[in-house]
């Protein structure tokens, strides 16, 4: 990779502010699904290993966009739910960020007089939080941190000037440090003040570990893919990923997989019925230049040549499978059928690089699952067999988890929008903003 890391710098003593994705579900208080921090902890425990003092930073949710409805709506506004405050709780129960008087590991040993000695005391004392992200306060909270020590700022998004990166607002988190640190993938491709204005008033600027591992995987697959190299895009719209499939097609990938909703647009646009599926008319030109383009590059396109359908009128669970073309005004297709598994199962055999974006069916709605879970069995036994595998897109990574396959995956990317624009080629500000090597 060509950007520095936080490997390449010397953070000893160094106020670092970390750039990190801590926007996780909470509900009442309760974060639900502790990915995207736990994906954050190898750049923090590293940093304090180092003897850096860590000020960490992170966007929740849209809280200003979410009040502005709450208003026009007269709804009220719940300021709670956009408090990062959980998150230090958190963090303050993790063994790695507490300190621990007296020796934790050795037994309590028994004094002459009766009473124990050597006991360890654990105390939460190495993480604080600061009530906002910029000011007096919290500058100063930065600069009485000491090595080893954490400290977590509220919710960046509360400030307007965030995503408007805003010169000023940039320059006053820049204040809080000496080295700035982007490991937040997932919002890379948004120039913000906390991950590109910021950039322009911090002499160093590096990418950490989580940032490193996707610039790497993606980079990898992106520019140097072992090969054959089969991507797989499925999902809802065409719209959202003609340009990571233009992207695919000219960096002749050799086989492409299209499932899901998307596939009706090509069927419908090459006169098939497609009865009440899901179909973006407006993409039609685009699906047959995306056709004519594979042709002329030598890539092997596969549509469904099956689906699992259900009469409209009728309830899902009379789902059949029937071939594409057999498909009646009254139905609607939900999923990828068997053979179709089969093709792609065979396809997918022999790979070396495997991108996949998008579930193959409406994978939320059992049973219309199978598809997606074969693919992704298919995808896993691949890997096995020496494939690299690459699962971006956050339907497909909960697809994945919900199959029980995540580990099985060589790297599930953290981006959604950022690893969409990255595959399509684009330079994603947040990226292109670190020091080079
Ligand atoms: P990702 O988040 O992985 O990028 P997308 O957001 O593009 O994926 O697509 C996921 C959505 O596509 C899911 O909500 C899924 O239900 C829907 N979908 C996939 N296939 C179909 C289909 N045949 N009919 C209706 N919806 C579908
Ligand atoms: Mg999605």
């Amino acid at each position: 990779m060509s950007k520095k890391t936080i490997k390449d710098v010397d953070i000893a003593g160094k106020r670092l502010f970390i750039r990190v994705d801590f926007n996780v579900p909470i509900k009442n208080g309760v974060i639900e699904d502790d990915t995207r921090i736990r994906g954050a902890l190898p750049t923090i425990e590293y940093a304090i290993g180092k003897g850096a003092k860590v000020i960490l930073a992170s966007h929740l949710g849209r809280p200003l966009k979410d009040k502005k409805k709450a208003d026009e709506k007269g709804r009220p506004y719940e300021a709670g739910k956009y408090s990062l405050r959980p998150v230090y709780e958190y963090l303050r129960g993790l063994r790695q960020f507490q300190s621990v008087a007296g020796n934790a590991d050795a037994p309590a040993q028994i004094s002459d007089d009766g009473t124990a000695v050597g006991k360890a005391e654990i105390k939460n004392d190495l993480v604080f939080f600061a009530d906002d992200c910029v000011g007096p306060e919290v500058e100063q909270m930065a600069n009485e941190l000491k090595e080893g020590e954490v400290l977590l700022l509220e919710n960046l998004r509360l400030h307007p000037e965030e995503e408007q990166n805003d010169e000023g607002f940039a320059k006053r988190l820049a204040e809080l440090c000496d080295i700035y640190v982007n490991d937040a993938f997932g919002t890379a491709h948004r120039a913000h003040a906390s991950t590109e204005g910021i950039t322009h008033f911090v002499d160093t600027c590096v990418a950490g570990l989580l940032m490193e591992k996707e610039l790497n995987f993606l980079g990898k697959a992106l520019h140097d893919p072992e090969r054959p190299f089969v991507a797989i895009l499925g999902g809802a719209k065409v719209s959202d990923k003609i340009p990571v499939i233009e992207s695919l097609i000219d960096r002749k990938v050799d086989k492409l997989l299209i499932g899901g909703a998307m596939a009706y647009t090509f069927f419908k646009a090459n006169g098939l019925t497609v009865g009440k599926s899901l179909v973006e008319d407006a993409m039609m030109p685009q699906a047959l230049e995306i056709e004519a383009k594979a042709k002329a590059a030598g890539v092997e396109l596969l549509l469904p040549t099956d689906h699992q359908v259900v009469d409209s009128y009728e309830p899902l669970t009379s789902r059949k499978a029937i071939p594409v073309d057999f498909t009646n005004a009254g139905l609607v297709g939900l999923d990828i059928g068997p053979e179709t598994v089969e093709i792609f199962k065979q396809a997918l055999k022999g790979a070396k690089t495997i991108v996949w974006n998008g579930p193959m069916g409406m994978f939320e709605e059992k049973p219309f699952d199978q598809g997606t879970i074969a693919i992704a069995e298919a995808v896993s036994e691949a890997t096995e067999n020496g494939a690299t595998s690459i699962v971006g897109g956050g339907d497909s990574v909960a697809a994945v988890n919900q199959a029980g396959l995540a580990d099985k995956i060589s790297h599930i990317s953290t981006g959604g929008g950022a690893t969409l624009e990255f595959l399509a080629g684009d330079e994603l500000p947040g990226v292109a903003a670190l020091d080079e090597k």
